[in-house]
């Protein structure tokens, strides 16, 4: 995410650290480099101008110049004027109403769809609604069909009339659906258009004033930089919207997009979409946003993450075992199971504060796990219950009937028998201490 302006920033800050006497001229030059990060990352001349000229107010009045640590007070200084720029606080999303009525606004391709369903999906597992998805393009009958394979995905009811024409009168006839059947949100995907056309404007307008959404959430693709802004602009003078919905923050996104948009419509972004598959949302948090933009990691997410996942009563018991020297590659199969549903490893690598930066070059599969489960699968009930029995010929045996190499087993035992010693460590008292610490 952002790697291009988080690498810009990085060098830009590193004006002032490779100073070991900091001057007024240092402290401009590493502001003309700020702004420039800014600019490349599709952020509008005025507000990256903007920004850097209360950068620099702020900057001297904390006195930059004299405090120990210059760099690291400017970095402080960036990256809370970037959180107040993307919004300061988390807005989140309301849902006051019974049902809740969520209406979903934007460009066809931006999303839109695919998000519905991730919110829907949200708000039944996170939130325990009972969400009813609306699908109201009466121009592509192969939208509507995307819905419901998104629903069938998720487990949520679609409600389609596909012989109607009338988008006011089927989002009216979802919601006392609803209402008849007990869900208490109904989300409402309308058309979009490949541009902002009169027609769609009016079309969505008009469902928009029949049904009165208590949420209008204008979704859009944050790949297309300041064109983004620019439809913000258009949907919002039309609809007066709620909170901005960015998708696809996982591709190669300059960032632009998340940096200007508030301050341009000013209407907070809600949601982040970061990949194509259904859990794959994030609630927007400014200051975390920031911190990332900055190389900082995202450690309160992911922590936060990890927490989703974890599982008091198979903790207890993989504690157990570990104790009695029982820890088995079915155990760690079912760890593995545990990490990949925090998240694909891309996302959760630039979490970790530095490792976005150092590993910036490094091809990161998001099946990074794929060889190691192949080699467990392969291995039988008694191998995987006690590892120790594996010898040579075993090996042989495991590679080919898991279509990888002898060293990728060898590896693979190694670093098994390195993190069961250290569980063994973990057992002891500081690491007792550090798993209660992380909620273990
Ligand atoms: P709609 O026309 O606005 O309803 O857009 P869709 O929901 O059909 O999405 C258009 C395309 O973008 C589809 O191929 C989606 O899989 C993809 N997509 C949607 N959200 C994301 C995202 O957050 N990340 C990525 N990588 N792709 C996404």
């Amino acid at each position: 995410m952002f790697d291009n302006l988080t690498d810009k920033l990085d060098k830009a800050f590193h004006i002032l650290k490779g100073h070991g006497k900091i001057t007024d001229v240092n402290v401009a030059d590493t502001l003309k480099e700020v702004r420039r990060a800014l600019l490349d990352a599709d952020v509008n001349f005025k507000i990256a101008k903007d920004f850097t000229t209360r950068v620099k107010d702020k900057a001297i009045g904390s006195d930059v110049l004299t405090t120990l640590q210059p760099g690291q007070l400017m970095v402080k200084i960036v990256k809370d004027e970037l959180t107040e720029l993307m919004g300061g606080e988390t807005a989140g999303v309301n849902l006051s109403g019974n049902p809740s009525i969520i209406l979903m606004s934007g460009l066809q391709g931006s999303g839109k769809t695919t998000f519905s369903g991730k919110l829907a999906n949200f708000l039944k597992t996170k939130k325990n609604k009972k969400p009813l998805l609306v699908a109201c393009d009466i121009y592509r009958p192969a939208a509507i069909n995307q819905l419901h394979v998104v629903g069938d995905q998720i487990g949520v009811e679609v409600y389609s009339e596909p012989e109607n024409k009338n988008a006011v009168e089927i989002a009216q006839n979802a919601i006392k659906h609803a209402k008849a059947n007990g869900f208490n949100v109904v989300i409402v995907d309308t058309a979009g258009r490949l541009a902002v056309d009169e027609q769609m404007m009016n079309e969505i307008a008009n469902v928009h004033a029949a049904i009165q959404p208590h949420e209008t959430l204008f979704v859009v693709d944050s790949m297309t930089g300041q064109d983004a802004v620019n439809t913000a602009k258009a949907f919002n003078d039309r609809l007066d919207f709620d909170g901005v919905v960015l998708t696809k923050l996982d591709g190669d996104t300059r960032g632009g997009a998340a940096i200007t948009i508030k301050s341009v419509v000013n209407k907070p972004i809600k949601f982040i979409g970061t990949g194509e598959k259904m859990d794959a949302i994030d609630v927007f948090h400014p200051s975390r946003m920031a911190d990332r933009i900055l190389g900082m990691g995202d450690v309160v997410s992911l922590v936060e993450r990890a927490q989703e996942q974890y599982d008091e009563e198979e903790a207890r018991k993989l504690q157990k075992k570990i104790a009695k020297n029982e820890f088995g590659f079915d155990d760690f199969l079912t760890q593995i199971q545990q990490i990949k549903k925090m998240g694909n490893m891309k996302d959760l690598v630039g979490m970790i504060p530095g490792a976005g930066k150092a590993l910036k070059d490094v091809e990161i599969e998001d099946d990074a796990f794929k060889h190691i489960e192949a080699i467990i699968h392969s291995m039988t009930p008694s191998e995987r219950s006690k590892p120790s029995i594996i010898d040579g010929k075993r090996k042989i045996r495991i590679a080919k009937g898991s279509g990888t190499k002898v060293e990728q087993v060898n590896q693979l035992m190694k670093q098994f028998d390195q993190m069961s010693k250290m569980m063994k460590m973990m057992q002891g008292g500081a690491g007792k201490n550090l798993m209660r610490a992380m909620g273990g």
